[in-house]
């Protein structure tokens, strides 16, 4: 996939930067926010788009606010990137909707923790018992599935024993409306579209386009273990992806670069696996035979998928997009 990386000057990080600042000194006040909450209550969500104009006075009730010059210093401040002016009233913008969601998800954070919550799911590894930890410090905001039993995939200084993953949890909102197990199992589905996203070059975060840098173990040797002790995971290649607008930054392992191409799907599901389920580290773990850095510059690395009798070949980019199925 093509993914040349920032050249749009539309995407320059200081106008965009100062652009966000304005933003949010002109939602920084209660008024204003009571504002954006009442043109969101009043989209009409039976319909779509759920766009409903709210005439001036209407709004000026449903805020609750006497003074009209008032409310309509308030309300020009959001005109523009937050509300747009329409010919029957005033409608609440992408970026309007942003904040309130924002703020409605941010009542229910650190309201929810998990310690050592018991998941369906046996270790890939070694077949233990596995156990959720969410809001735990260090990691708060993070989910944490690691393992009773085994080393885990990842292990370093600082990190929880035995941990299988460690991903971005869905937003609070998800985590309270969930017991721990559905939160296990939803996550599956909300962290298998930000990887379908991010393996796509498209920042999960704020969409900009994003650069991939492959990261290659030089001396991977797992010993006697499951995990390396030159680079600390049972993997051999990772690939760092970063967004050039909003900073946001995630090593994904190699798996989720190959598992999302169809011919790759079609032979995980002929084999009765699942990559995007709870089961997901059973392709790593299992499957790959074999992973070689064919060549430095451009950059090509060749893995070698066996189950059963049946094998495939995959020949990935500096990107991690796939080249060839064979
Ligand atoms: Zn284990
Ligand atoms: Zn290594
Ligand atoms: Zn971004």
């Amino acid at each position: 996939m093509d993914n040349p990386g920032s050249s749009d000057p539309r995407l320059d990080g200081d106008s965009e930067r100062a652009r966000s600042e304005a933003a949010l000194a002109a939602v920084g006040d209660e008024t204003r926010l009571r504002i954006l909450q009442a043109l969101h209550r009043a989209r009409d969500t039976n319909r779509h788009p759920d766009v409903r104009p709210v005439p001036f006075t209407e709004l000026r009730k449903r805020v609750g606010m006497q003074d009209g010059s008032q409310f309509n210093y308030h309300l020009k401040q959001l005109v523009g990137p937050f509300v747009q002016r329409t010919e029957d009233g005033y409608v609440l913008r992408r970026a309007g909707e942003r904040i309130v969601t924002a703020v409605l998800a941010g009542e229910y954070a650190d309201a929810v923790v998990y310690d050592a919550e018991p998941v369906p799911t046996p270790c890939a590894i070694c077949g233990g018992d596995v156990v959720l930890d969410y809001n735990v410090e260090p990691f708060l905001d993070y989910l944490v599935v690691r393992c009773t039993n085994c080393e885990g995939v990842v292990s370093a200084p600082g990190r929880p024993p035995g941990m299988l993953s460690l991903t971005d949890a869905m937003p609070p909102v998800g985590m309270q409306t969930r017991d721990p197990v559905e939160t296990y199992l939803a996550t599956f589905s909300f962290i298998g579209n930000q990887f379908r996203t991010i393996v796509d070059g498209i920042c999960p975060h704020c969409s900009g386009r994003l650069t991939a840098e492959p990261r290659v173990c030089e001396d991977h040797d797992p010993g006697d273990g499951t995990v390396c002790e030159r680079c600390g995971t049972i993997f051999f290649v990772w690939y760092h992806h970063r967004c050039d607008v909003c900073g946001f930054s995630a090593m994904i392992f190699l798996d989720r670069h190959f598992v999302v191409h169809p011919t790759v799907a079609a032979f995980y599901h002929d084999h009765g696996y699942d990559p995007f389920g709870p089961e997901w580290l059973r392709v790593a773990a299992e499957t790959i035979a074999s992973q070689t850095v064919v060549t430095e510059d451009p950059f090509e690395l060749e893995v070698h998928l066996a189950i059963d009798d049946d094998a495939l070949t995959v020949t990935l980019d500096g990107n991690g997009d796939v080249l060839a199925v064979a």
